[in-house]
């Protein structure tokens, strides 16, 4: 039975999962890391190609059920943990980055990414299933309503490419959102040089969480209109017109300036 809590949705349509391997494309002697193999759909095909590979799973019963698994077992190294405290630098391995993949619990979805994001240093690629939703804003661009805090994480570090569509059919149970393949593929040199991904994560958490407001107000926490004028951005702006780039020159810019110690609700 699938637990709700644990945000069970397993897999149960062959050509889906076919389709969805493919996508990984798993090599022999990768380093291979699965979030929440669950019942083993995705893990199954996955090691038959890989030889070998590590998977995260925080339900009890079924890391147990995968320990037992005459075929499988041998070739799973399991870590019986909750993936958004999991230290996945763990798993690196010198040389060799990993390539991190998974049916993600859809209640926790947005925190695992952006724990994940943390990692990317010591990631090749990724590939998720998500509710298409999600994938949207992660896909997203300016001066659109799917816009937001997690398109500019993501995309900042990640190119992000959509890579399939997947009904409620091909789940058991069937989750009531459809769903979508993402891959993310960090960048080697990045396009967008940042000084530190915690202020612009910060300038983002105040731009969007009041979106609707002009810039000079959502960003009246960190900036004044002169700090506006002096990065040539139009105070009367909505969060959601700023481009990566500027999103990226506004925390350089308050990095440079020192102007996060100085804002009233820093935590
Ligand atoms: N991979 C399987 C499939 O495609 O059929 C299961 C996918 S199911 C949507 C999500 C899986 O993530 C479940 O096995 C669930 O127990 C596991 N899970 C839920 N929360 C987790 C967490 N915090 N850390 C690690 N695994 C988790």
């Amino acid at each position: 039975r699938a637990r709700k809590r644990f945000g069970q949705n397993f897999l149960n349509n062959d050509s889906v999962i076919s389709q969805i391997v493919a996508t990984i494309y798993p090599q022999a002697g990768e380093n291979l890391v699965e979030i929440g193999p669950g019942l083993g759909a995705l893990t199954e095909p996955v090691a038959t190609t890989a030889g070998h590979l590590q998977v995260v799973e925080l339900d009890r019963d079924l890391a147990q059920r995968l320990r037992e698994h005459p075929t499988l077992a041998s070739k799973l190294t399991i870590h019986e943990i909750d993936a958004l405290k999991f230290d996945f630098m763990q798993l690196a391995k010198p040389e060799q980055k990993m390539r991190v993949f998974g049916n993600l619990p859809y209640n926790i979805s947005t925190p695992l990414i952006f724990h994940l994001l943390s990692f990317t240093s010591a990631i090749s690629d990724m590939h998720f299933m998500l509710q298409k939703e999600v994938v949207k804003r992660m896909a997203a661009g300016p001066d659109s309503k799917a816009y937001g805090r997690l398109s500019v994480m993501t995309q900042v570090q990640c190119n992000v490419m959509p890579a399939l569509e997947v009904p409620p059919e091909a789940f058991a149970p069937p989750p009531k959102v459809d769903s979508a393949v993402v891959r993310l593929e960090p960048y080697e040199t990045t396009l967008y040089p940042l000084n530190s991904l915690a202020t612009l994560d910060r300038v983002c958490k105040e731009a969007f969480n009041q979106r609707r407001k002009t810039i000079r107000n959502a960003l009246g926490n960190l900036l004044t209109v002169e700090h506006l004028a002096e990065l040539d951005l139009k105070p009367t702006l909505r969060p959601e017109n700023l481009t990566i780039q500027q999103f990226c020159d506004i925390a350089n810019y308050i990095d440079k300036n020192q102007l996060l110690q100085a804002s009233s609700s820093d935590e």
